[in-house]
């Protein structure tokens, strides 16, 4: 869809000036001005936004499946922790990690990989403010430094997801070129602002169903009564309920 909207973009504001010089009409002028820029940017910004750069955003499962995601490791003290939750509720998980974290930590990388679990990649520094107007060079340095910083850890990873959700007009493309895929989430913890596990929890409980991406976090930026906490009370929670945590096959993302 980006380059139908890139083309509607360059249209628009050709129109709007030929409109202009025949009958100036200032609000269809604007639209056809930056009509097509508000749709690419609501698509940059939105978490599920398709048309710049799609993203999976559930699986296809006829049992009480959840893929549950961890992102912005690894921390020395959570994913430890996390990991020995997994095993107790024998529960799989992706870690999306930061790598510029991944290559001060490579031991933990490993030891994600060695338990059973998925790495995923979750940029090289996580840029959460410029991502969406980053250069193409920027985009390109970001995904090819941590796929350096998680490859020292053993990690091959397929999967991409985009700090904050935010895409840029080269994601697509960058990540084609080196065959991951952009994985998103349709169930939002906000666990990073939260102070409560048992809000966290209830969040996710309130929405969650087979098939979902669910969206955690770990690490010293989070609140301390959250942090590991909620994903140890959310996998009581999703155990009582019946649902299972595990890793997709490529063929059931959708
Ligand atoms: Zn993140």
């Amino acid at each position: 869809m980006l380059r139908p909207l890139l083309f509607f973009s360059v249209a628009g504001k050709l129109a709007a000036v030929i409109l202009w010089t025949v009958k100036p009409m200032p609000w269809v002028g604007l639209g056809c001005f930056c009509g097509a820029d508000l749709v690419i940017l609501y698509h940059l910004l939105a978490p599920w936004g398709q048309w710049v750069c799609p993203a999976f955003m559930r699986f296809e499962t006829p049992r009480k499946e959840i893929w549950l995601t961890i992102d912005d490791g690894p921390d020395e003290t959570d994913t430890p922790q996390i990991l020995d939750l997994l095993d107790a509720h024998r529960a799989r998980a992706t870690f999306f990690l930061i790598g510029e974290r991944a290559a001060r930590l490579p031991g933990l990388v490993a030891e994600i990989l060695r338990r059973g679990h998925q790495v995923g990649h979750h940029t090289q520094t996580h840029p959460t403010r410029l991502f969406w107007c980053a250069s193409s060079a920027r985009v390109n340095a970001e995904i090819d430094e941590g796929l350096a910083a998680l490859r020292t850890g053993g990690a091959a990873p397929k999967w991409f997801r985009p700090p904050v959700g935010i895409k840029n007009l080269y994601l697509a493309g960058a990540l084609a070129r080196r065959g991951l895929g952009c994985v998103g989430w349709n169930v939002r913890s906000h666990d990073f602002k939260s102070r409560n596990p048992e809000e966290v929890v209830a969040r996710v409980m309130k929405e969650v169903a087979p098939g979902a991406i669910v969206l955690m976090h770990e690490g010293r930026g989070m609140d301390p009564r959250v942090r590991v906490h909620a994903i140890s009370r959310l996998l009581a929670a999703l155990a009582g309920r019946g649902f299972s945590c595990v890793v997709p096959e490529d063929g059931q993302l959708r």
